[in-house]
């Protein structure tokens, strides 16, 4: 079998990685990246440490994943297993927010909120702290032979870069249990040894994405600049070199020598300011490409450009084709923020954010699961009666234990209600308690007498009824021969 090499004449499969030094630059956009990173990884690291009263035997952490109570404490909102849709809501929200973002601003979530961006952002930071700001400086040390001070600059770098990865992982076990008990518990070496695991697999795989894969992740492995290129259009704003007034690009020299002589010359001076600050190596006066992740980084470099050679800011901004193009034919800007597609997003989110909170304000403190069984479906008794049987899960979400009443409804009116739980008989139901902010499993049966009239399967609904008159019931059904 052979393989098309024909478009690389090295026959090779793909392309050679080149390590890239971006150049430090300062700028609006940059300190918009700091201020975005700097809150974002406080946010991060520490969350788990902020307190939320919840009452005696609850959890005191504001944002929890309590696996072995199978909770999620998100503030306020408690999320029980069977509520797990609302979970799958955040994540439909969360897709329609990264449409809406693309919509506007392209790929602004890559720039400035992917963590594979930020934690790269800083690693730059640190590489940059250490080996030096110039980048043909930190080059020269790459390439150069293994001095002391390399080996210590490098030992440096690697160091605090695994510092980083490290407390990166630290703070993610930190979601799933008690933090300040898990920092104690970690330092003591109590802690549980799936935690230690999570800490090093998640230091280790920092460490590899942040420190050496870099852009790589976002050119070569993540999917999103796939598809958001198949969901963008023409009116969304991206990073974009003004072709209209930057060509013919030149030297500072050569364009002025042309424009003494009346001869057309752009506002780029070609210095590559925007290519070296690039933390991708895109080159953006090529035009819209994949590997730029839309970081405005080259913004800045090229304002900085433009003030010392005297000449307008932003020949490279967030811009549009349509504007591009309008410019090109000597017409003036147009901008539509407002369009059906962002209409549309703007709708489903609101509409399910609305949901989500309507269904959260008017959740019940109760829960109701029953299961017919499956085989047998039914038993006929020796006198001619009928019995099904259920397993049936009572939810408390209550900080107090409850006495909560079951009755079915939809069975002959003196078929039986039976269990051999503990339970107190009320007439035809049975009320049973359920433990604080727990849940309760029972086997019952429903046994309808030997007269009875009854279809081959014919629909019934368990009730269940707290102390207060909160009601909730679920359907099932009953079989007969
Ligand atoms: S081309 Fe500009 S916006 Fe795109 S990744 Fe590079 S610096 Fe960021
Ligand atoms: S920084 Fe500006 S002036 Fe310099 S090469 Fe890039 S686009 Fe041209």
């Amino acid at each position: 079998m052979s393989l098309d090499t024909a478009g690389d004449p090295s026959g090779k499969l793909f392309a050679e990685h080149k390590k890239i030094r971006p150049a430090a630059v300062s700028g609006f956009f940059r300190r918009l990246k700091w201020a975005i990173l700097v809150v974002g990884m406080a946010i991060y690291y520490f969350l788990p440490f902020v307190r939320w009263d919840r009452g005696v035997g609850h959890p005191d952490q504001a944002v929890l994943l309590d696996l072995p109570g199978r909770r999620f404490y998100f503030f306020f909102i408690e999320i029980w297993p069977q509520e797990v849709y609302y979970v799958t809501g955040l994540l439909i929200v969360a897709s329609f927010v990264l449409f809406l973002m693309n919509a506007l601003a392209g790929r602004v979530w890559c720039g400035y909120l992917c963590p594979q961006t930020v934690w790269t952002d800083l690693y730059f930071a640190v590489e940059r702290f250490v080996e030096g700001a110039d980048r043909r400086k930190r080059e020269k040390l790459d390439e150069g032979p293994w001095t002391l001070e390399k080996m210590g600059r490098k030992a440096a770098k690697h160091a605090i870069w695994l510092l980083i990865a490290w407390w990166t992982g630290g703070a993610w076990v930190l979601y799933f249990a008690d933090a300040p008990t898990l920092v104690k518990d970690l330092a003591t070496l109590q802690a549980p040894a799936v935690a230690y695991m999570w800490i090093g697999a998640l230091t280790f795989s920092t460490y590899l994405m942040a420190g050496f894969a870099r852009e790589q992740v976002c050119i070569y492995m993540c999917p999103w600049p796939r598809i958001q290129a198949a969901l963008t259009d023409e009116w969304a704003y991206n990073v974009s070199y003004r072709v209209d007034r930057g060509e013919p690009r030149g030297s500072l020299k050569q364009n002025k020598k042309l424009r003494a002589e009346g001869v057309a010359a752009g506002d780029c001076v070609d210095c590559g300011q925007c290519v070296v600050v690039c933390p991708t190596g895109t080159d953006i006066r090529n035009g819209p490409q994949l590997s730029c992740i839309q970081c405005g980084l080259c913004i800045d470099a090229c304002d900085a450009v433009m003030a010392k050679t005297g000449q307008a800011p932003r020949l490279i901004a967030y811009d549009n084709d349509i504007n591009i193009e309008r410019r090109e034919q000597g017409l003036g800007e147009i901008h539509r923020f407002v369009r059906p597609r962002t209409i549309i997003y703007v709708v489903l989110i609101s509409a399910i954010c609305g949901l989500m909170a309507w269904k959260l304000g008017t959740r019940a403190t109760i829960g109701l699961n029953v299961l017919h069984d499956r085989n047998p479906q039914y038993v006929q008794n020796s006198d001619g009666s009928i019995r099904n049987g259920y397993t049936v899960r009572l939810l408390n979400k209550k900080g107090t234990a409850q006495d909560l009443t079951l009755s079915v409804a939809g069975v002959p009116a003196d078929s039986d209600l039976e269990t051999a739980s503990p339970a107190i008989r009320d007439g035809r139901a049975l009320v049973l308690r359920v433990e604080p902010d727990q849940t309760r499993e029972i086997r019952v049966t429903v046994t309808a007498p030997a007269n009875a009239k009854i279809e081959a399967s014919q629909g019934v609904v368990f009730t269940l009824l707290d102390k207060d008159g909160e009601k909730v019931e679920t359907r099932d059904f009953f079989k007969a021969p």
